[in-house]
Order: C-alpha cells, then structure tokens, then sequence
C-alpha cells in the first residue's frame, strides 16, 4: 500500500519520496536479529538503493524503486519485522533504552515490558484508532537514558526506599519536548495494566471525537487529549477504568545520577560478567547493506545474535567476549566503520532534507557530511558535540536541544545560494541561543570549526552552550 498523505511512513502504508518509496520497519526497543537483518538485505539487494536508515525512534527506513508487494510484507511479518497486526504497525516504535538489560547502572531491565506492551497492542485492535503519533517509553535507569525522548508516555525506572519502581511521565508540553514526571509510582506488575488503562481512555477520547466531528482529517493527538480534559480529569478516568487510585507520592527532586546520550560509542563492559558492548558510529544514521549483513554477521558469529539501533541513530553489538573484542573491532573496521566518539559523526543528526522532504529548504544531508569531513580533517574532537541539521523548523531529525543547530530557511531568490538560521545550545526557542539569522551553507564547515574549538576550549570552565545537561537535571526522578 502506498500513500501520498503527510504520515509517518511504515510497512503497510509506505510514503513517496523523490528519492523511492519510504517504508519504516518497526522494531521494538530498536532490537534487530542477525536473521531479520539477512531478510531485510535481501529486499533492499532486490528492491532497493543499497541504503538502510535508523530513524530517530530506532527504527529502519528503506527507499525501495516500487513499492513493496503483498508476498514482500507477508515475509516479513514471518520475520517479525513487520507487526502481525498490519493497522498497528503503524503506530510510533516503543522505545527504551539501547542498552537495556545490558546496563550496569541499569534499575530493572525493560525488555520485557517493551514486548508485553506489543503484544498488548497486537491483540487489542481496538487501538487500531489511535494517531499513529502515539509514543511509548520505558527507562529503565540506564546509563544511556531515554527519559527525555519526547513520548507521549513514558515509564522510568526509580529506586524508593530499596525497591524498583516506574515513574509516570507524560507529554505535557509542546511538540518535541520531553515528558514530565508525575511523581507517581507504579509498581512493575501493574505496569501493563496502568499503561493500557491509559490507552483505553485515549483510545475514548479519540472515538469520541472522531464521532463528534466527521471532517476531522486525522485522529487527535494525545497531546490533545491532555490540553482538552486536564491531566487531572484523564487520571480520574484511568483510575476509574483500573479501580484504583494513582497518587503521586515521589519528591519531585530526586537525584537523577550520572547519565548520558553519546557514552555508548565505543567498547563498555555490560552488567553481564566477562561480556562487552560496542557501540558502532553510523554516520547519520545511514548504513549499506553490506555493511548492515556484516554487522549482522558479527552479531552472529562473535555476540548475542541481534543488534541494537539507538535513538541517536547509531548502533550496538552487544555480548562480545573480552576476547574476540579486537577481532570485532577491526572488522568493523573492515567495513568502514568506527567507533570513535571523537569521530564527528557520532553525534551530527540530519533530517532528510530536500531529497527526502518536500518541505526541506537545504539539503540537510549533503551539507551535514561536509561538516563532518570537514571537522574530521581539521579539529580533534575530545567529546562528542551534537550538530542538528534541519531542513526547516520542524525539527524532525531531533526534538532535543543540540549543541549547535542549524535550520535551514526558505530564500527569496531560489537561485540564490543555499542559506540556515545558526542556533547554539540552550535558549529561547527549541533550537537554542540564534548567532546568526541566515549564514551560507557553503561557509558552515568552517564556521563549525571555530565553534567546536569554542566549545572545547571553553566546555570545562563555563559550559559555554549549556544546553542537555542542564536540560537532563531538570528532570524529576
Ligand atoms: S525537518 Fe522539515 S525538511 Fe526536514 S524532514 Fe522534517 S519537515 Fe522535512
């Protein structure tokens, strides 16, 4: 099936593109097995342009020349790649964190909870309704956190006088923004229950306004139901559906400890005695199919069989004995991969730009990788600073605020050259501080240059962008 509306792409209603027809594959908690990934490479050897793409939900995107056939998607759900439940599928990927289960700070592991939740969702049709922009989250205070991806609904892992529970958070803001916590408690056996009692009153709420108003051209979003009811009427009306009562009872300052986005590039020991994860830099999110079969091969041969997509669009392997950590690694290079932190890619997020993106005023993707060679020949980065190139103010590629953001702005002569809006870390809008109305794109590598020198050399004393750390500690946890 193949649509031309502005939706989110998935398997069964894939979008056009200038560049093919766009298919998301869905994989929960972003987790992909070394026989998914074979079954995958064989269509995208067959049907597509040789890419594969993580998305920003730790999903895939192929661009296939015509759009995928009946047989095509069946296999697929035979490899689960594609949800039983075709009308699900479409909804937002369930996130948690990539390194979920295999975490050493981690509270509890929330894989389990990922994969009760879609199958809740796969034999619940009647959720069929919702906007496909409804977003599930698990944090399982890990490490790598996911608290502040924006989602609708997101269940993060705490620790309240020696026992493990999951602090309800909910998108109260605006679009792009991170939930915020309620401070109330749910205990991990009532997790599933709590969270499809508030699916079941928005899956309501939706009916009834779809019943209300025949023109509606879309299902209302969840932020929508929050806005119109209250947050406190929503409750009243999942504790009547739970018949029980949902209370916050946490102080809304606990610490949240030491956690970070970019620290899973590279080698890191797991919880798992004796086993390591790498964590392999896909530079913006893009990766062939070769590489995506070796690393798939690897996952086989040398760890746990499956790979790992992040949110940052990056990758693991996970289970790596001590010993073959070498062997992996320089087969990973081998395949024109690194794992560096310090390589510039490891952190520069891109929308697709005017390539993939009718609304896209650059072309996010080419000037993107101009940057990176350009601060990979000149400047040795110490820490990772996250670049977000946007091909306009929608923000697609990332919602959080980035140490540098440049958004690309409609020009009055389309002859003229190709021009962004510079932002740097925290400010008044979501893309931070603006330094420049308008700067030409053929000037950005050096201007990004001279920045990250800036930032590494002012980072230690001031913290001259401020920006994610500060974001992270308002967090409640
Ligand atoms: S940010 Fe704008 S240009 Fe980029 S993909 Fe989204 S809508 Fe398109």
């Amino acid at each position: 099936m193949q649509s031309t509306t502005a939706i989110c792409p998935s398997l069964f209603n894939a979008t056009t593109a200038q560049d093919g027809i766009l298919s998301r594959i869905r994989l929960p908690a972003g987790m992909i097995t070394s026989t998914q990934c074979e079954a995958l490479v064989q269509v995208v050897n067959q049907f597509g342009n040789g890419e594969i793409q993580i998305t920003n939900r730790a999903n895939l995107q192929i661009r296939t020349s015509q759009a995928l056939s009946l047989e095509i998607l069946q296999d697929f759900q035979d490899y689960a790649l594609a949800s039983s439940n075709a009308k699900i599928d479409g909804l937002r990927n369930i996130m948690a964190s990539p390194t979920a289960g295999i975490d050493i700070q981690a509270k509890i592991n929330t894989i389990p909870f990922v994969k009760q939740w879609n199958l809740y969702l796969v034999n619940h049709s009647e959720l069929e309704i919702l906007s496909n922009k409804f977003s599930v989250c698990f944090d399982g205070g890990e490490t790598i956190s996911v608290c502040d991806r924006p989602n609708d609904i997101c269940f993060a892992a705490v620790e309240v006088n020696g026992k493990i529970y999951f602090n309800l958070h909910l998108g109260l803001g605006d679009r792009g923004e991170s939930p915020s916590a309620l401070g109330i408690l749910i205990s991990p056996n009532q997790v599933i229950e709590v969270l499809g009692a508030l699916a079941e009153i928005y899956r309501d709420y939706t009916e009834q306004k779809l019943n209300q108003n025949h023109s509606l051209t879309r299902p209302p979003r969840f932020r929508e139901l929050l806005k119109d009811l209250g947050v406190e009427r929503y409750l009243e009306l999942v504790e009547d559906k739970l018949g029980y009562s949902l209370s916050p009872s946490l102080p809304s300052t606990l610490p949240l400890g030491a956690r970070s986005s970019y620290t899973h590039i590279g080698i890191h020991a797991q919880r798992q005695s004796g086993l390591f994860y790498i964590g392999v830099v896909i530079p913006l999110g893009r990766i062939t199919h070769r590489q995506l079969q070796g690393l798939g091969d690897l996952a086989k041969q040398y760890g746990g069989g499956a790979l790992r997509l992040t949110p940052w669009q990056n990758m693991l392997i996970t289970d790596i004995a001590e010993a073959n950590i070498e062997l992996v690694t320089q087969e990973l290079n081998d395949l024109g991969l690194s794992i560096s932190v310090n390589n510039p890619y490891s952190a520069i997020a891109a929308c697709s730009g005017y390539k993939g993106c009718k609304a896209a005023f650059t072309d996010t993707q080419g000037d993107a990788k101009k940057v990176a060679t350009y601060l990979e020949n000149c400047i040795k980065l110490d820490y990772p600073i996250n670049i977000h190139f946007s091909g306009c103010d929608k923000s697609c590629a990332q919602h959080h605020p980035s140490d540098i953001a440049l958004v690309g702005i409609q020009r009055q002569d389309p002859n003229s050259p190709e021009v962004y809006r510079v932002y740097v870390g925290d400010g008044d809008t979501n893309f931070g501080r603006e330094i420049y109305a308008e700067y030409a794109a053929k000037d950005l590598p050096a201007l990004i240059v001279q920045l990250s020198q800036v930032y590494q050399n002012q980072r230690s004393e001031s913290n001259l962008f401020k920006n994610n750390k500060a974001k992270n500690d308002k967090i409640q946890r």
